[in-house]
């Protein structure tokens, strides 16, 4: 699932120029042949939950420097909301992201429990108001996220573009373009070379 997308465009430079590494430890491995993940929840319900020994047997296995430089993230729909402020301060303050994806109802809450007893901070993490049937693609908006915060992932145009007002209406050539007899035409605005008054209407468009 993941390696695509890692092994493409900025992601992709980030990981060949060993600016980020990224390893992934699979649960199912940790068990014994025939032995499920999952169980039957505790308490009734429908679907299946995903059993704690498997995951903390991968965890025993990830090789960590610093257990203050660490952070441990556990997705959930429910979880607190993922944003840039939360991506530049992970970036900033720890060396290593372990981000844990579940799948069917969840993960025992113990492996959340066990990990916080030993002293590691655990974030329960949600991307959005929505369910998806996995912590994957969490998991890949975070790496994607949190590693354009690292310097030197970004090139400098990038960089330079993530400190100005960045804009949601952005144009390029042709200055008019026709469509089905229709003409859409450039913004006034961006072809005045009026710097103060380009920077205004972008951020009038960020407000509304
Ligand atoms: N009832 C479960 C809960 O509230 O956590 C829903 C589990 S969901 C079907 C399966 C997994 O997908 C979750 O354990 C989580 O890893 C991931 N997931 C689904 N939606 C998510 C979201 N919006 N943000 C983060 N992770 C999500």
């Amino acid at each position: 699932m993941f390696d695509s997308y890692l092994r493409e465009s900025i992601i992709g430079r980030a990981v060949k120029a060993k600016k980020i590494k990224i390893k992934f430890y699979n649960p199912m491995d940790f068990c014994k042949p025939k032995e499920r993940v999952d169980g039957r929840p505790y308490g009734g319900g429908p679907g299946m939950v995903l059993q704690p020994e498997p995951f903390l047997k991968a965890f025993s296995k990830i090789k960590l420097k610093n257990k203050k430089k660490t952070k441990i993230i556990i997705f959930s729909p429910t979880g607190k909301k993922f944003t840039t402020g939360y991506a530049k301060n992970s970036a900033k303050k720890y060396t290593d992201i372990i981000l844990i994806s579940g799948r069917y109802e969840g993960i025992d809450a113990r492996v959340k429990k066990v990990l916080r007893a030993t002293g590691y901070v655990v974030d329960d993490i949600s991307i959005g108001d929505y369910v998806l049937t996995g912590g994957e693609l969490p998991a890949m908006v975070l790496i994607d996220c949190i590693s354009r915060q690292i310097p030197g992932v970004l090139g400098k145009y990038e960089s330079l573009e993530e400190e100005r007002v960045s804009s949601s209406e952005v144009y390029t050539r042709p200055e008019k373009l026709i469509y089905k007899g229709k003409s859409y035409k450039v913004p006034k605005v961006l072809l005045s070379g009026h710097h103060g008054k380009i920077e205004a209407w972008k951020k009038g468009l960020t407000k509304s």
